[in-house]
């Protein structure tokens, strides 16, 4: 992974200024969603994962083999405790579904675990506040889980 480091900075060395930050804001553009910085941060922390894998619930990064899936999870859509957001209007009806998709969080992990995966959930505002930590999480589980 190092050698990886290295060759990137030469690359990044031979570009212009500009070619440099034409690329860099390519790359913040790609990369706007939660979920697709997480991808992005694990893939260049050296795991290599499967999208659109067919298990219950959809799991946003799936490693097969290790029967490890994460989610990650909006921090309005579900209910996270510090940023949830109270709607002013429709309260019953935000309300309802609101609890509803945190009801099928907590059904989705239990199942899936009683089917012998381990998930992991990250909640949005951990991206996008504490990226490095996100990260180590994933890369603990997944390499102290079973080997393929
Ligand atoms: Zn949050």
């Amino acid at each position: 992974m190092d050698d990886q480091v290295e060759i990137e900075g030469r690359t990044m060395d031979i570009l212009t200024r500009e070619q440099r930050s034409h690329c860099m804001s390519r790359i913040k553009a790609k990369n706007t969603k939660p979920e697709q910085v997480l991808r992005a941060a694990l893939w260049s922390a050296g795991l290599r994962y499967r999208l659109h894998y067919a298990v219950m619930g959809r799991p946003d990064i799936v490693f097969a083999a290790r029967q490890v899936a994460v989610f990650v999870d909006g921090c309005f859509w579900h209910g996270c405790p510090l940023h949830s957001v109270k709607p002013k209007t429709n309260v019953s009806f935000w309300q309802n579904k609101l609890k509803r998709n945190i009801e099928r969080d907590i059904n989705v992990t239990a199942r899936l675990n009683t089917e012998g995966w381990t998930i992991i959930r990250i909640w949005e505002h951990e991206i996008k506040d504490h990226l490095d930590s996100a990260v180590l999480r994933v890369v603990s589980v997944v390499t102290s889980s079973k080997s393929p």
